[in-house]
């Protein structure tokens, strides 16, 4: 344990770096924070933020364009998209996200520094500044937090004009005729859905039988059914080796040898972390062999007084595990009180349409007998406010413990699922039971109405 006034420096402006120098601030710590790209990190200036952004975008058109559904007319065949305008408002929100965030941490006190850092032994950072100096800043406890960028194909070069990174399309001033998206985990699900929305036709290379490998295999399901319903082509079992570009767009080969074409290719192949010229070897900081540095659930890496948050720890990559690691971090260098990162607690979502929002313990787990557990699935097609507002695809589904009845995992498909799921993230962080649950009054007519009618169905078992 080290006392508030200490020094602390942390590489990396990320969720993971500006939330730990806010902590550290906020308990009395000398923070500097050294950041190469840009406060707010990827997650605000190419990832999280701006993917959203594109997404909320595409939501309003699919609502325009649904709406004849619901006997309003003359919207639906009028939508248009000018994907210059939507991406220069992306870029200009990413941007001012990212200042707020800067100045928010210099009215807090800390130092922020342009420029890129590295360890010279465990207790200092040598910072590169972005003016040509060079700053050694001594520290008491080091954050990395360097976060992780797009994993690169060698035979699939990134050209920035038809083959595209995430980071990348937001300088797209057409919506692509006939879009590649390579790569169908969350990221590639989502641009995939987005860009259908806005009017590309969509061909997604699935290298697995699903979507969404990672996710609950029902609401996988469901969003390829939608995916496919409305004309988007899903290639399963297909993977991508090499994309080139033709004379008016581009081709992606295939391991079969065979060969698909659109006008452009997003590939959303995974990330790698920014890990390389971090003196991390020299200062004793362990790393997997896949480049992640090493971590407990304290963040504390192999070399004393280093800690590690974020994507360049691979533990979860979302913005809000990066910051809870990042705060415990700061938290448990400076002496404050602190609980290990919990991962069965968080919760997570994918934003397509609908949405996919999971929180503790899945049904694979369940099926797997990793843990002895009853599910209830309500599909939302029976809720009366789903049928009000025209939803139709979708489902809540609960997990709780045998025995106990404890809550201990839910699946929300649905609009807005994002914000339905904080209900089960607040029954598992607080040990609910499904009788609490079952009691907690919910609007009606409303989404969270099936969550509480799957928790009374589960009181059924006993
Ligand atoms: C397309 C996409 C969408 C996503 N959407 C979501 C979402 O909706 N919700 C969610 O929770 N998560 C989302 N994520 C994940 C989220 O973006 C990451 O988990 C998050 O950015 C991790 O934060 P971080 O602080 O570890 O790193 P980052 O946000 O990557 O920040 C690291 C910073 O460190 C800088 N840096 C690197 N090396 C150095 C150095 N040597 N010196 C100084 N600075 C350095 C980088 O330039 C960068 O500014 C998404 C990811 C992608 C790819």
């Amino acid at each position: 344990m080290i006392s508030p006034m200490s020094a602390v420096v942390i590489v990396g402006g990320g969720p993971g770096g500006y939330e730990a120098a806010l902590v550290a601030a906020q308990m009395g710590a000398h923070v500097t924070l050294v950041d190469s790209d840009g406060i707010g990190g990827s997650a605000v200036l190419t990832d999280c933020v701006p993917s959203k952004a594109l997404l909320a975008v595409a939501e309003s058109a699919t609502q325009v364009r649904d709406s004849g559904a619901l006997g309003i007319t003359g919207a639906a065949d009028a939508v248009g998209v000018d994907l210059a305008a939507v991406n220069r408002r992306i870029r200009d929100l990413a941007g001012a996200q990212s200042r707020d965030t800067a100045e928010r941490c210099e009215r807090e006190g800390v130092r922020l520094l342009a420029g890129r850092g590295r360890l010279d032994g465990p207790g200092a950072v040598l910072a590169e500044l972005a003016d040509g100096r060079t700053e050694r800043l001594e520290a008491d406890a080091v954050l990395i937090a360097t976060g992780a960028r797009p994993r690169v194909l060698p035979a699939a070069q990134p050209d920035g004009q038809r083959i595209l990174t995430w980071e990348q399309v937001y300088g797209l001033a057409e919506v692509p005729e006939r879009l590649v998206v390579v790569g169908s985990g969350v990221t590639g699900a989502e641009f995939a859905c987005a860009y259908q929305a806005l009017g590309s036709e969509v061909l997604l290379v699935s290298s697995r039988e699903h979507v969404l490998p990672g996710e609950d295999i029902d609401a996988a399901q469901v969003l390829e059914d939608v995916f496919e319903r409305r004309g988007m082509t899903v290639l399963r079992r297909s993977r991508a080796v090499a994309a080139v570009r033709t004379a008016d767009g581009v081709e992606v080969t295939l391991a079969d040898g065979t060969a698909v074409r659109g006008s452009h290719c997003l590939m959303a192949v995974g990330s790698v972390p920014n890990t390389e010229d971090l003196g991390l070897a020299g200062a004793g900081v362990r790393t997997t062999d896949g480049g992640y540095v090493e971590v407990d659930r304290v963040s504390r890496t192999s070399a004393r007084g280093v800690y590690a948050a974020g994507d360049c720890t691979g533990v979860l990559m979302l913005a809000s595990v990066a910051a809870m690691q990042g705060r415990i971090a700061m938290w448990h260098a400076l002496g404050g009180a602190v609980a290990p990162l919990d991962l069965r607690t968080v919760s997570s979502n994918v934003f397509t349409d609908p949405e996919i929002a999971t929180v503790g313990y899945t049904q694979a787990d369940v099926d797997a007998d990793r843990v002895r557990a009853e599910v209830v699935t309500l599909p939302l097609a029976t809720n009366a406010r789903a049928k009000m507002q025209g939803i139709s695809d979708g489902f809540v589904k609960v997990i709780c413990r045998r025995g106990t009845r404890i809550v201990i995992g839910g699946v929300v498909v649905a609009p807005k699922a994002s914000e339905l799921i904080f209900g089960l993230a607040l029954a598992v962080e607080q040990r609910m039971t499904v009788d609490e649950v079952a009691a907690t009054f919910t609007v009606y007519p409303s989404l969270t109405g099936s969550l509480a009618e799957a928790a009374r169905r589960l009181r059924a078992f006993d």
